[in-house]
């Protein structure tokens, strides 16, 4: 039968699509352009784009990452990372299958370079996730793990639906999504931490398959739109490392008015297609740490590195420790009002 294995799929029908067919094409020859992600893939009939959870099934695009994630738990918010955005709390997160990018790094690749047909799933929606998170306490809800963009119809829903509710929402995003569906996403989520790999457009290509320009623009537009922002760089060694990039990207960066977003240098380990590559060596973290802090940014974290104690966050007026992390733990938290206990000096961030 035509279109079988979407069949036991609630097909949700997708935003952002246009026919990219001739309109004396009959309905189901009828190619749709998906407008979601800078990848604008042109979808035949019962093919689905690079992301694999979106479907053109008889000139309409539909998508098969509606209520049914396949990954949830409760986790530390700072895990997201979220450092600046309530400190010790939980967050209930969430994935379906699917990603719009094929990073070379991906640590979960078993359920991001699936299709949601492929993965065992829960029957969750929207509704019930906010209840779920209500019920257990958790003041957040967290669009993570794989790539939040490719379900989006169902953050979209979530995000409003905990809206109402006074849930909060976050995205840990690739951030490779279109101006219009992430200007719409805005109107409704929280915070967000975007993925920042590189700042070489070629090696964005290489490495994931994406591209930077689109990245750099939802950061301004997350930024300009007031969902709380912080930024993570993965230092890649020999790929994403150089300190001529992280100089360039951090300058760029105070430019263009980030210096009061966090910006979270992470610790590589090999993983999927990178086996082979060294983990990231401690002088490489403390060094990009070093060239963004001169650069001016004034949050600046080195994570999946214990030892290096660069977890916690720092009062930018007086220097002294105002949130003191072990992990993923707080262990003390000196900020009053948003402002530095000891200094009074303001500190960015949604506190709580
Ligand atoms: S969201 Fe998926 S189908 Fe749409 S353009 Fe991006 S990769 Fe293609």
């Amino acid at each position: 039968m035509k279109h079988s294995n979407y069949k036991e799929f609630d097909n949700h029908p997708a935003a952002f699509q246009e026919s990219a067919g001739n309109s004396s094409d009959s309905p189901e020859n009828r190619a749709v352009r998906c407008t979601l992600c800078p990848h604008g893939c042109v979808l035949g009939d019962g093919k689905s784009g690079i992301c694999r959870t979106r479907v053109n099934l008889e000139g309409v695009l539909y998508t098969t990452a509606f209520g049914n994630p396949c990954s949830i738990s409760i986790d530390p918010i700072e895990k997201k990372p979220l450092f600046h955005f309530f400190p010790g709390t939980e967050i209930l997160s969430l994935a379906t299958a699917g990603c719009n990018l094929r990073c070379l790094n991906c640590q979960n690749w078993s359920i991001s370079q699936i299709s949601p047909l492929e993965t065992d799933n829960y029957r969750l929606q929207p509704d019930a996730v906010v209840e779920e998170a209500l019920k257990r306490s958790v003041p957040a809800i967290a669009f993570t793990y794989t790539e939040p963009t490719v379900f989006y119809e169902y953050m979209l829903e979530i995000a409003q639906s905990a809206k109402k509710r006074g849930v909060k929402t976050a995205m840990v995003s690739n951030g490779y999504i279109n101006e219009k569906p992430l200007k719409e996403l805005c109107r409704f989520l929280d915070a967000a931490n975007i993925d920042l790999k590189c700042f070489d457009d070629k090696i964005y290509r290489t490495l994931t398959g994406g591209s930077l320009d689109p990245v750099l623009n939802s950061l301004k537009i997350l930024k300009e739109s007031g969902v709380w922002l912080e930024i993570t760089n993965l230092l890649i060694p020999g790929v994403t490392d150089s300190p001529e990039m992280v100089e360039k990207m951090c300058r760029w960066l105070a430019r263009k008015g980030f210096i009061d977003t966090p910006i979270h240098f992470s610790r590589f380990f090999p993983t999927y297609k990178l086996s082979a590559v060294q983990p990231t060596p401690e002088s490489t973290l403390r060094e990009a740490a070093q060239i963004a802090s001169t650069a001016g940014l004034k949050y600046v974290y080195v994570g999946n590195n214990p030892s290096l104690n660069g977890e916690s966050t720092v009062c930018p007026g007086c220097g002294k420790v105002v949130v003191h992390r072990s992990g993923y733990r707080v262990v003390e938290n000196n900020i009053s009002n948003g402002s530095c206990s000891f200094c009074g000096e303001p500190v960015a961030g949604v506190w709580g």
